[in-house]
């Protein structure tokens, strides 16, 4: 993955030429990536001197509690004090990092970013698409997370060494997160030779991965025996496999933002699985998230049926009819892309 020199001789001249007030900006349901990624980030601009403030939407998993300086991050929808938007009316640039399109931050949030006039803006990002314009654009779909092109960007600004343990540590829960502990696309010799760089540091990778897989609850778990065993229904000649979560069975197990992250991967350890997608009842809407194999490519299904995208093999939308008509919806389009070859 070759950064565009142009970009960042762009991005060399704005973060140094003294202390300046920035946003960075993540997405919606923030994940390892989306907080590792701001995290890495702003250290590197606060030791310019800057005054940075991470804003994400809602609240992130509780499994990401124990990142260093994850308290720091603003919550937008716990956001009372009007932080969020004191930050945004004063800054000077604002981050954009882990998403594409100013729908992913939801209404409000959206909006106060949208009529935000002053400040330069700037994407680092690896979805396909980016839907806005930006001053400066890092947009790199190959790229197997946020993090790791965060880790490019600081290397070439600043070398590997400037690259500091705590850093090194949420920057490496971006990278393990979003290829599922490195077993997705995506994995270049180049990925392997920074995480070299992270591991120098003296970070303990076991922790980090017991921290983040092995610290569920209870709930959880059995959230998740319930949901294979007896909601997993199985389509066109078992490549196909959806599960469903109403709002009255996520309390049936105590469940707390995070629960189901990853149960969507579930159904692809099933040799013939080719795609597979969980339904989440929000209180005014239906989550869905999607996962594929090879050649299937749920960005565009999720683009086309579902109001949403993300990448070839891992996607999401939302929809906002019932459950059962989500479902219904969902079993057509998969008729749709059979007879189309794209399934
Ligand atoms: P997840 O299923 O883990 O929530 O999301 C998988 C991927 O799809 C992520 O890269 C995420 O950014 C993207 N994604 C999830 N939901 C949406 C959505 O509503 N709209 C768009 N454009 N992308 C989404
Ligand atoms: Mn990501």
């Amino acid at each position: 993955m070759d950064l565009s020199q142009q970009s960042i001789a762009k991005l060399r001249e704005m973060v140094e030429s003294g202390p300046q007030q920035i946003v960075i900006l993540s997405h919606t349901n923030p994940d390892g990536d989306a907080l590792g990624s701001s995290l890495a980030w702003a250290k590197a601009l606060r030791a310019l001197g800057h005054t940075v403030t991470c804003v994400v939407p809602n609240r992130f998993p509780y499994y990401l509690d124990w990142m260093t300086d994850v308290k720091s991050i603003v919550v937008y929808k716990n956001d009372e004090q009007g932080i969020t938007r004191q930050a945004v009316e004063q800054a000077d640039m604002i981050f954009c990092l882990d998403f594409h399109t100013l729908s992913r931050l939801d209404a409000p949030l959206s909006e106060l970013i949208a009529s935000n006039t002053k400040a330069k803006r700037v994407l680092i990002d690896h979805h396909l698409n980016p839907a806005e314009s930006f001053d400066v654009m890092f947009s790199h779909p190959e790229a197997s997370s946020t993090s790791y092109l965060v880790y490019r960007l600081i290397e070439e600004l600043w070398g590997a060494e400037s690259v500091t343990k705590e850093q090194a540590e949420v920057l490496y829960v971006g990278m393990m997160t979003d290829t599922g502990n490195f077993s997705f696309s995506s994995l270049t010799p180049d990925l392997y030779r920074s995480l070299s760089v992270l591991s120098a540091t003296g970070i303990d990778i076991p922790q980090i991965y017991n921290n983040v897989y092995n610290s569920f609850t209870e709930g959880r778990a059995r959230l998740f025996g319930y949901v294979i065993n007896r909601k997993m229904k199985i389509l066109n000649k078992g490549t196909v496999a959806y599960m469903s979560l109403t709002e009255e069975e996520m309390r049936r197990f105590w469940f707390q933002q995070g629960d189901s992250e990853g149960f969507v991967n579930y159904p692809l350890t099933i040799k013939k699985m080719r795609m597979s997608a969980i339904f989440i009842e929000h209180h005014d809407f239906i989550r869905i998230s999607l996962r594929s194999r090879g050649k299937v490519d749920v960005n565009l299904f999720a683009g086309r049926y579902f109001e949403g995208g993300g990448h070839k093999n891992a996607a999401g939308g939302k929809s906002y009819v019932s459950m059962a008509e989500t479902i219904a919806r969902f079993e057509q389009a998969v008729k749709e892309f059979v007879s189309e070859g794209l399934l």
